[in-house]
């Protein structure tokens, strides 16, 4: 068979003996891409309907029927639940089935910053204490639309997942060592257990569902971070406290600035 996909590992096995292990991983890879496809081909069919479902519903006017008017509120709400979970599986099945970002660009950090800050404050509505720090003149190289999706889902969770009167901060910093990056979004949330820490970025792994669900996430947020992250060799680091917060840091090699004009002021104090 010519499609065969060996997965090799070496084992110490003596002082001066290594183990060759080989397995054949060709139908584990072959069920994971019809898992894969599977889950594009549905979220796809489930478009047009619910594109249609909600467009009805937004067409209904509670004022005709106010009794309906409850009803029809959690009609779409739930629709657009549904709608943001067939987006995210959308997304998160073309990121699955990319080696590589297909366009690439400089993508400027000014006026990311600047759209997370107005989609906070939507999504907030004045619950919390808001600071996002300017760009620190970053500029970094990848998909525009990849990183905005990455770190709107950060800025949206330390969100959902802060209690009205907290506060959330994002800012770019200098890596330690190094030309690298780092994005923070930190906030004083309620914080994640560690013993999670190791699976939250799994599909639908979720620290407490009802909380979740609740706070109407889709469980696929941190997948996608996950995913538009390591698409752009960088790294996710989540440091958190239970009942203090959580800071959710995105580092960027040095080949992923563009420009960092500010940081050398900072650096050198
Ligand atoms: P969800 O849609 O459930 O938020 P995510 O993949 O974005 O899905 O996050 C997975 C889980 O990680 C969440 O259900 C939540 O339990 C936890 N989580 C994510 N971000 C935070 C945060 N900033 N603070 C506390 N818990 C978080």
């Amino acid at each position: 068979n010519p499609a065969v996909t060996l997965s090799l590992r070496l084992i110490p096995y003596s002082d001066d003996l290594w183990l060759l292990v080989a397995r054949d991983v060709s139908r584990l890879l072959q069920l994971e891409q019809m898992r894969r496809d599977f889950v594009a081909n549905v979220s796809h069919e489930l478009r047009t309907p619910l594109t249609v479902v909600h467009g009805y519903l937004d067409m209904l006017d509670p004022s005709e029927h106010p009794d309906w008017a409850p009803m029809l509120a959690e009609m779409q709400r739930q629709s657009q639940r549904m709608t943001q979970l067939v987006e995210d599986l959308l997304m998160l099945s073309r990121l699955e089935s990319q080696d590589s970002l297909p366009g690439e660009e400089t993508v400027a950090m000014a006026p990311m910053l600047s759209t997370l800050k107005r989609e906070a404050a939507a999504l907030s509505q004045g619950r919390h204490e808001i600071t996002v720090e300017d760009s620190a003149g970053v500029d970094l190289w990848g998909s525009n639309k990849e990183l905005h999706s990455a770190f709107s889902n950060l800025v949206g969770n330390a969100i959902r997942y802060t209690p009205a009167g907290g506060s959330i901060r994002v800012r770019f910093r200098p890596e330690a060592h190094g030309r690298g990056v780092v994005l923070e979004v930190a906030d004083s949330g309620y914080g994640i257990p560690p013993a999670h820490l190791p699976r939250i970025t799994e599909r639908f792994y979720r620290v407490s569902t009802s909380r979740s669900r609740e706070s109407g996430g889709t469980g696929l947020g941190l997948s996608i971070v996950k995913h538009v992250l390591n698409l752009h060799q960088a790294r996710l680091e989540i440091s958190s406290e239970v009942g203090r917060g959580s800071t959710f840091s995105c580092h960027f090699g040095a080949e992923r600035v563009r420009r960092r004009d500010d940081f050398a002021l900072s650096e050198a104090l």
